[in-house]
């Protein structure tokens, strides 16, 4: 019996399924069909050689933005995903109750990329920058409760954002989002970065399964202490069964957390991009107007329309594979890295034997890597940089069963404003 794809020599890496070294991958329909040491080419009607390529399952982005044309932050999925290998997108929080049929119709069942969401608190979603929580009737539990239960093949649980979202001191949004959840069997995403509410206040509300994103945040909520040691409440926390996830975002990625974090053998359950517009275009995103690494966006309607630093030819210079480097640099081994793209939010999520792995029978989503070696800058949100020895470059990817061609990113829309790399 022949195969439809047959991908064959390259380095095969999946920590779900147990596969590690050079094996061949059979592909019938949309569907991984055999993964074998060697599988003769006449068994495929279409070969495509990987010697020499790292092929893994077809990453998973657990924390992004993908609500484009009608949310402030929301990049198009399948551009972005086709340039980096990420087939399956999580949006965290961009639809409220009152939007997540929009994101329904017009982003999810039109993509190609596999997205799954978490669903804001606030009804209204992410649509602005933030404000999402200002006013408390926002979070209307019974409605966000019916809309799930309408939803619950997209649905993977529940955002809640303190900080700049509106609603920050008062703790009504973190108590109804437990609620909900409990009601639902769904688990919570909680963003952290500065306080008020703190870092003890929201993990309190926490339980086994939820999941705090942002956790190498430089800011106020940070997991370390002031001797750069972790928190014990994070400890317990994580002891607890709670989900660590990177979440790099636009200010939420401190070398200075992220190595005190590792130099501690404390690693992300996941690594996920947070990726939106003020992100793709620069992961070193300065504010020209404050002269400052992405700072409190709250202060003016000027410092409000963030410039975005561009790299280069202008093509994004921020996303998964940058977030994997960073990791690489931090000491986590690709195998690892791999496993914490594909099978550990796969696991997370539920949705474990369709994608993030390629164990026959799942999803023939296949992504293929090289990795240049090399002395190669990297640089958090305060400005501070790194040299990495390792870059990942991804190479191809395989959706559905079939090769996936590159689709063009589009323009940012108007409200970000780009401009030279030095200026102003
Ligand atoms: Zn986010």
């Amino acid at each position: 019996m022949r195969f439809d794809l047959l991908i064959k020599g390259g380095e095969v890496v999946d920590p779900g399924a147990g596969y590690q070294g050079r094996m061949d991958v059979a592909v019938r329909r949309n569907r991984i069909a055999a993964v074998e040491p060697q599988i003769p080419a006449q068994a495929g009607f279409r070969v495509v050689d990987a010697t020499g390529l790292y092929v893994t399952p077809g990453l998973i982005d657990m924390h992004a933005h993908v609500y484009e044309g009608v949310t402030y932050w929301g990049i198009s999925p399948d551009a972005v995903g086709s340039h980096t290998g990420v087939t399956s997108w999580i949006d965290a929080g961009s639809a409220g109750a009152l939007t997540l049929s929009g994101l329904r119709s017009y982003i999810i069942s039109r993509a190609q990329t596999k997205i799954h969401a978490f669903i804001n608190i606030s009804y209204i979603g992410l649509v602005g920058q933030d404000y999402e929580l200002a006013n408390p009737e926002y979070c209307n539990v019974e409605l966000l409760e019916r809309v799930v239960n309408r939803n619950r093949d997209v649905i993977v649980g529940i955002k809640v954002r303190g900080g700049r979202s509106g609603g920050a001191k008062d703790l009504e949004p973190f108590k109804r989002a437990r609620r909900a959840a409990d009601d639902l069997e769904l688990p919570i995403m909680v963003h952290i970065s500065t306080a008020p509410p703190d870092l003890d206040t929201v993990l309190s509300f926490l339980k086994r399964g939820d999941i705090v994103t942002h956790i190498y945040t430089g800011q106020s909520m940070r997991l370390i202490d002031e001797n750069g040691k972790i928190r014990d409440t994070v400890k317990k926390a994580r002891e607890a069964g709670l989900i660590m996830d990177l979440g790099h975002g636009a200010g939420s990625f401190s070398f200075e957390s992220a190595e005190a974090l590792a130099g501690q053998s404390f690693w992300p359950d996941v690594i996920s991009t947070d990726l939106h517009w003020l992100t793709i275009f620069g992961a070193n995103l300065v504010d020209p107007l404050k002269g400052s690494a992405f700072g409190d966006l709250s202060a003016s309607a000027d410092a409000r329309s963030i410039a975005v630093q561009v790299k280069g030819d202008g093509k994004p210079v921020f996303n998964m594979l940058t977030c994997m480097d960073k990791m690489l640099y931090l000491g986590m081994s690709f195998r690892d890295v791999i496993r914490a793209t594909t099978n550990r939010p796969a696991e997370i999520l539920g949705l474990k034997n369709e994608v993030g792995t390629l164990k026959p029978g799942s999803r023939a989503d296949i992504s293929a890597f090289s990795i240049d070696r090399g002395n190669f800058e990297l640089r958090d949100h305060h400005g501070n940089a790194r040299h990495g020895k390792e870059m990942v470059r991804h190479v191809m990817t395989i959706l559905d069963g079939r090769p996936w061609e590159r689709v063009e990113i589009p323009s940012p829309p108007p409200w970000i404003r780009l401009v030279d790399q030095g200026g102003g």
